[in-house]
């Protein structure tokens, strides 16, 4: 039942995917058409004519603009998973992560202890916490803290009861806070959606929690939403704990990022 309802969740998301984009297109290519046999109309005003050409330009342009987020959305790579320990990850990643925040936004990490080791691919973890910081940024209007938490988490089925949308299992957790604006609840219930975003145009492409949705999961991991408009959001993500063998320790140093 649970492949079902993910397949046809993912059925569903390239429904509205598709849907979304071959209406945008539509209006666009209504909009060209439109000016265009206005153009064509005997008489027309040198001045007319301008205005209609700059209406025509406009439309290509918004046209150009959504086809190329569309190649990048499709672009995405096969996941090239490894043994990643996500302490190290992160600190590696730190100064590029607080040079994404800019000057006047501090990124703090903690880390809890020793991480379980987590299979993925370290590669689009990092472009997935990298798009997690510059969201966190945004909604605090580029100044304040953003926290990056670390720990070990293991979901019991009492827990897991607790919270339908995580399955019993042991998990690293990374959880990114910012002190933001927050997401009312109609930006929370299509946030992970492809192409939704309430960003100005040109500032956001709506594939950030889109990417990072299916990422986690294809990582057989979970990624949750808690947020309270006005005061902050966090996104946590869940990655499965590697099982690696009980004989590691003599087995050859696996690649460990
Ligand atoms: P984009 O950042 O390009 O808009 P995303 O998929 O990353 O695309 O985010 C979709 C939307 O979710 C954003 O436009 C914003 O409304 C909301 N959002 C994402 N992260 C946060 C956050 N940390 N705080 C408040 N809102 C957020």
């Amino acid at each position: 039942a649970r492949m079902a309802l993910a397949r046809s969740q993912k059925l569903e998301a390239v429904g509205k995917l598709t849907g979304g984009v071959a209406h945008d297109f539509n209006n666009i290519l209504h909009i060209i058409s439109a000016n265009v046999q206005l153009m064509l109309k005997p008489g027309t005003s040198d001045d007319k004519r301008e205005k209609r050409l700059r209406n025509i330009l406009d439309a290509v342009e918004r046209g150009a603009k959504l086809s190329s987020q569309l190649l990048a959305f499709a672009r995405r790579q096969p996941l090239h998973p490894s043994l990643v320990d996500i302490g190290h990850l992160l600190e590696r990643m730190d100064s590029l992560l607080q040079r994404a925040a800019g000057e006047a936004v501090q990124v703090d990490l903690a880390r809890e202890g020793d991480l379980w080791p987590a299979l993925v691919d370290p590669n689009q973890l990092e472009n997935v916490l990298l798009n997690l910081v510059i969201n966190a940024r945004d909604a605090m209007g580029g100044e304040g803290k953003v926290r990056i938490a670390l720990d070990n988490l293991a979901v019991d089925s009492a827990a897991a009861a607790l919270d339908p949308e995580i399955t019993p299992g042991d998990y690293v957790r990374i959880a990114v806070s910012d002190s933001g604006e927050g997401m009312p609840p109609e930006v929370m219930e299509r946030a992970f959606e492809p192409f939704f975003t309430t960003k100005p145009e040109g500032k956001g492409t709506g594939l950030g929690l889109s990417m990072a949705h299916g990422f986690v999961r294809q990582s057989g991991g979970h990624i949750r939403i808690a947020s309270v408009v006005g005061a902050g959001t966090t996104i946590s993500i869940y990655l499965p704990r590697a099982a690696v063998p009980a004989d590691a320790a003599a087995a050859p140093v696996p690649a460990t990022y």
